[in-house]
């Protein structure tokens, strides 16, 4: 009777298989939205495009490479067999298709293309759902053709490989690819998001804008990147540099890994700790500009911590609705009981609330007036804080939703959790965020109109949103303690700008509860107590798959 105690019933069936893109409802419809008043053919393309990414991303093929890219982390080689300094990382092939196909799918080529920040956007989200971690060197890639754009020339020769939809692993001199990944270098062990604490010193070599560095960066992640960004101590002051891995003439430059981090999460990727040791580099922009210079990049990778982070918590509320419709428990589905609908109704408004802020900070990048760069100065640095601060409880939750198969590493939850709070700390921790917003709200006054400007346009049509934003006014009134209150004034900008799309955009149920919740009040410390007065059926139903 053996055969009686392997049956195995009311277990899900994997999720595999469909579309990521057009079974959320919340991101297809925002890309929709967004692209409404522009050519029909660029819509039906972005459309194709974004179906593709999402059916691959859905298939149990590209599952099961980030299974893989994840389960057979890189490794260092620093050294060949003759002792000879080599400073490599091996990667599991799961690893190069990842990449290989973020890469050809576009996802570093969002500065040329029309609604090109818009479908990059909802494509890395679509693409991350396959796996997080490779999503860094794409992301830095991407990020770095708006601080290459200082130095025409620099970008004259580096946008072309950087923007290419060719991937070509392996170091090489960079005129010989027709594809390359850049990383970045800031951080060092004495201080990271006091980059003005940098150390390592830049000599220059002559008058052309080449110079030789010395010291150490204490995270430098995808070190097999063709070059990256780095900062240094030149005689006038901190400056970024371009330090491509492979020399023009085919010798490698000096850049000695001398370990890769072991880290909580984000475990496909490798993270390094790197010397330099008269190193080649190339300047860009001024001496003593570099923070100015490389916080374009940063502003983009930072973009993409939001979209990174929407991300998981749309794959975490797919996976945990899943369960929910194919589990039963105590006589009736897990979907249809009560309770468990509140907390998936509640998980379901945090992801459509984090969409949907998302792709209209992609929008704000496509436009590029002066009107939208002012939001952006507020909006990125309010959502970066916000959205990336809720994705750890979040995922957390929807773990707990598939009970004990969500703790167990075959479920792809474990992952989920061991990669969410990292978009919270990269690029700039939460404090850094909330520092950087009181920044912009002091010194950039403009910032503030076109951020009230957007939430107005949602005014009078509902009254929590409504007092929400007197109260956030009367907040940023009231300077006393400002530095110590701005975690909670970050937040409530976070929440009346979401609250503002949702009552735009979203179907009334969803706008209903999310400001009922998170701008009314009438919810508790933990996800799943919303009102029940609410419709939360509609919120469940809209958040599950379409079309399956
Ligand atoms: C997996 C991973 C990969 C990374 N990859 C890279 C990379 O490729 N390149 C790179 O350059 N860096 C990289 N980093 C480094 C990352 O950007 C830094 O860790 C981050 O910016 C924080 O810097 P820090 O670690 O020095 O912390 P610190 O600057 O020491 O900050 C510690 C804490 O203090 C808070 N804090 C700082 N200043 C203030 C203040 N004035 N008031 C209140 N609180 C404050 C911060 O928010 C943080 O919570 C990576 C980090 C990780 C985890």
């Amino acid at each position: 009777m053996a055969a009686t105690t392997h049956t195995v019933s009311n277990q899900p069936p994997p999720l595999v298989g469909y579309d990521v893109y057009g079974g959320d409802r919340a991101l297809s419809e925002g890309v929709a939205r967004h692209l409404a008043s522009a050519d029909p053919e660029l819509l039906g393309e972005v459309g194709r495009e974004l179906t593709l990414l999402g059916t691959a991303a859905g298939s149990a093929q590209a599952q099961g490479w980030g299974v893989q890219a994840n389960e057979y982390p890189p490794r260092l080689r620093t050294h060949d067999r003759y002792g000879n300094r080599v400073d490599e990382v091996e990667f599991h092939p799961a690893w190069h298709r990842l990449l290989g196909h973020a890469v050809t799918s576009g996802l570093t080529d969002a500065w040329g293309r029309p609604a090109g920040h818009l479908r990059r956007a909802a494509g890395f989200f679509v693409w991350s759902q396959a796996e997080a971690g490779h999503g860094c060197p794409v992301s830095m890639t991407h990020a770095a053709v708006p601080a290459l754009r200082t130095d025409p020339e620099l970008a004259a020769e580096w946008e072309p490989r950087l923007t290419s939809h060719v991937y070509e692993e392996g170091l090489r001199p960079a005129g010989q690819k027709a594809g390359v990944l850049f990383g970045m270098g800031m951080t060092e062990k004495q201080g990271g998001s006091d980059v003005r604490a940098n150390t390592t010193a830049a000599v220059p070599l002559d008058a052309s804008g080449e110079y030789l560095l010395t010291g150490h960066k204490w995270f430098c992640s995808a070190p097999m990147c063709d070059g990256f960004l780095v900062l240094a101590q030149a005689p006038g002051g901190l400056t970024c540099f371009l330090v491509p891995r492979v020399l023009p003439d085919g010798t490698r430059n000096a850049f000695a890994i001398q370990r890769l981090k072991d880290k909580l999460g984000n475990r496909s990727n490798a993270s390094s700790e790197v010397e330099f040791d008269g190193t080649w580099a190339r300047r860009v922009g001024e001496e003593g500009r570099g923070v100015r210079t490389i916080i374009e990049m940063v502003a983009a990778t930072r973009l993409d911590c939001v979209i990174g982070s929407a991300s998981l918590m749309r794959q975490a509320l797919t996976q945990a609705v899943h369960h929910a419709e194919h589990r039963s428990a105590f006589g009736a589905v897990l979907l249809d009981q009560p309770l468990m609908r509140n907390v998936l109704a509640d998980l379901a408004l945090e992801s459509e609330a984090a969409t949907t802020l998302t792709l209209r900070l992609a929008a704000a990048y496509d436009a590029g007036t002066d009107q939208e760069r002012a939001f952006l100065r507020l909006a990125v640095p309010v959502a970066k804080y916000w959205v990336t601060k809720r994705c750890t409880p979040m995922v957390a939750e929807a773990l707990e939703c598939l009970g004990g198969n969500g703790y167990v590493e075959d479920s792809g939850m474990p992952r989920l959790l061991r990669e969410s709070p990292l978009n919270s700390i990269w690029e700039g921790s939460g404090n850094v965020q909330a520092l950087d917003v009181l920044r912009a709200l002091q010194r950039e006054p403009q910032a503030l109109n076109a951020f009230l400007q957007e939430v107005g346009l949602a005014r009078g049509a509902d009254h929590r949103l409504d007092a929400a934003v007197k109260d956030l006014l009367t907040d940023l009134a009231d300077l006393e303690g400002i530095e110590a209150r701005a975690r909670r004034v970050v937040e409530r900008m976070a929440l009346v700008l979401q609250g503002s799309l949702l009552v735009r955009w979203a179907p009334p149920q969803v706008a209903d509860a999310f400001c009922a919740s998170r701008l009314g009040g009438d919810w508790g410390a933990a996800f799943g107590t919303l009102p029940h007065s609410l419709d939360l059926r509609a919120v469940v139903e809209r958040a599950r798959i379409a079309g399956r």
